[in-house]
């Protein structure tokens, strides 16, 4: 007779864990190999190295402890005074004291390795934010209103704040926020509905602020950045001014704001997003009475760059993890790496983050080469129109590719205490703020406008192939190119403006594939040659494989 057992040792999975994510990335250490000269790069290995160390361990080890807390909102105290006291939670708290000591903003403004210094500082971000749950959208604006009070001339403005924003010193760093959408609109933010009331006898630019911000996220930092509109001035965009707020008095009370309330969001859940109501709070002008659109473009450029950094960074976390469990997880009778159908997927998804990798890179060159006046030609036309499509392209990948990363650990990837969710929900983001996908299309085109021809890209990506040798890598060059002959002659055949409108993503996003497929050849002739190595060049293939040119005639 068979007895039936209790089996008392159960089948345990192995979790994924994580190396020093600067020594395990292939990626990010063969392009920095490439662009920095070997004694630079010598020297800023170790801070590299150090970072990698963080994320792959204790910020990582911190960031799964840490993963039910939540930032709190309390709007009175025991007294009935209104306070407005937000708490944040210990990674974040953490993660603010590591990034100003490692200089995650910092570095760029040090500048010790002129235009790669910005480059330096992106492939630190890009360490840190897997393991930080998006303590970067803080760090982004920071960045941003440095580059912005700096790009302004206001001296007084740039003596009292840039010294706190691109401090090393945790005690005096301050962070900033960027106030610019309303109810009435976040996309046609020309709408918004503050307004500014100059204060009697103001000689500095004093003005006090009224009006309601409906998104303004990281409400915990010491500055902002807004839009409102001085009395008397026209509606829209141009009627606009930039003002810079102290968010705090000298009790650490909110400035005549009230925090209304804790956006309950999707994902960037550490992140406190609060809605406003600003009630007279002091305000000074950064530059003029209007053109605040205008005038706030360097900050989104900056935040821009970031969620593309941000985008590759939350995809290269995954795939470490999903590439790590595929060696551990047994299914009918070997690991996952072991089965053809499982690896070539998640060889499709390491295609599609190391072409974003590189776009995103590559518009950190560019912003590196304009901030450190060391321009190259067509750097300034490339930077305004790079800049929307990488943001765009690379949001979109990264919630492409955190999905299938979630499904890669099957049920796993769907159940929330293995840290997994978050990166699906998080990447979700990418593509809303700091301008939606039909946004940045359009602005593409703008973009393009004045030239109305896209002949720089063009040139760029002839210039890289010069370097191409390698016969399967030039018949992916091909592809490359005739993506952008496609949107040439696309840009000169649709005259319509409905038509146009109508097209603007699918051209955006054919020139993001192109320009990424580009990139991605000229570096795996640089691995091939220089490192013996053919995976960026399997990268570059899938890549290609996965469809470049997008552009479709709808009659
Ligand atoms: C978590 C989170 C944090 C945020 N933090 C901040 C912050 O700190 N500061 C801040 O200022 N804002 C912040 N935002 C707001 C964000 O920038 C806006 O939500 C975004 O710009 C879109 O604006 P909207 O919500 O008004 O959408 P809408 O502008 O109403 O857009 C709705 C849809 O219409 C599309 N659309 C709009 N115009 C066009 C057009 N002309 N053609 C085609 N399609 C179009 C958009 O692509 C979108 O799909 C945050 C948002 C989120 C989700």
């Amino acid at each position: 007779m068979r007895r039936s057992r209790l089996v008392t040792a159960p089948f345990q999975q192995t979790p994924p864990t994580l190396g020093n994510q600067y020594a395990d990335d292939r990626v990010l250490r063969s392009y920095l190999a490439r662009v920095f000269p070997a004694d630079a790069l010598r020297e800023i290995e170790p801070s590299l190295i150090e970072m990698g160390r963080l994320a792959g361990d204790e910020l990582y080890q911190l960031q799964l402890a840490d993963r039910l807390n939540e930032p709190q909102l309390t709007q009175w105290d025991a007294w009935g005074n209104r306070v407005d006291e937000i708490e944040l939670t210990p990674l974040w708290r953490v993660a603010e004291r590591v990034a100003a000591e490692h200089g995650v903003v910092a570095t760029a403004y040090e500048r010790k390795h002129g235009s790669l210094s910005r480059v330096h500082q992106c492939a630190l971000a890009y360490l840190f934010t897997p393991s930080t749950d998006i303590y970067s959208c803080p760090l982004a604006m920071t960045d941003g209103a440095a580059r912005t009070l700096l790009f302004s001339g206001n001296e007084t403005l740039i003596e009292r704040a840039v010294p706190h924003l691109t401090t090393r010193e945790p005690s005096e760093f301050w962070t900033a926020g960027q106030w610019m959408t309303e109810l009435t609109g976040g996309s046609d933010v020309g709408l918004s509905e503050t307004v500014a009331k100059e204060q009697p006898g103001s000689e500095t630019g004093e003005f006090r602020l009224y009006g309601r911000k409906w998104f303004t996220s990281a409400i915990s930092s010491q500055i902002a950045l807004t839009l409102a509109r001085p009395e008397d001035n026209p509606p829209g965009g141009r009627g606009l001014a930039l003002f810079y707020i102290e968010t705090r008095d000298e009790h650490g009370r909110p400035h005549n704001i009230e925090i209304n309330r804790l956006k309950d969001k999707l994902g960037t859940r550490k992140v406190p997003t609060a809605e406003l109501t600003l009630n007279g709070t002091p305000a000074q002008l950064v530059m003029g009475t209007t053109d605040g659109v205008r005038n706030i473009t360097p900050l989104l450029n900056i935040t821009r760059l970031w969620n593309g950094i941000s985008a590759v960074a939350l995809m290269r976390r995954g795939l470490a993890l999903a590439f790590d469990y595929a060696g551990k997880r047994v299914a009918f009778g070997s690991t996952l790496s072991e089965k053809a159908l499982h690896m070539d997927t998640l060889a499709g998804l390491q295609a599609e983050a190391e072409a974003a990798f590189h776009l995103a890179f590559y518009v950190a060159e560019l912003t590196g080469r304009i901030e450190a006046g060391e321009m190259e030609e067509h750097d300034a036309w490339l930077l305004r129109s790079l800049t929307p499509i990488m943001k765009l392209i690379t949001a979109k990948q990264a919630v492409t590719v955190t999905s299938e990363v979630l499904e890669s650990f099957g049920g796993a990837g769907y159940v929330e205490d293995t840290g997994l969710p978050v990166l699906l929900r998080d990447a979700q983001v990418l593509p809303i703020w700091e301008g939606t996908t039909n946004v940045l299309a359009l602005d593409t085109l703008r973009a393009i406008n004045a030239t109305e021809s896209i002949a720089p890209l063009q040139s760029v990506v002839t210039e890289m192939f010069e370097s191409v040798h390698d016969s399967p890598l030039l018949d992916l060059a091909r592809i490359s190119q005739a993506a952008l002959t496609h949107a040439q002659s696309w840009l000169h055949g649709v005259t319509d403006r409905s038509q146009r409108e109508a097209g603007a993503r699918r051209f955006a996003l054919t020139l993001g594939r192109a320009m990424e497929l580009a990139l991605l050849i000229r570096h795996a002739q640089w691995s091939q040659d220089h490192e013996q190595d053919n995976l960026a060049s399997d990268s570059a293939r899938r890549f290609a494989q996965a469809g470049i040119d997008l552009i479709v005639q709808h009659s």
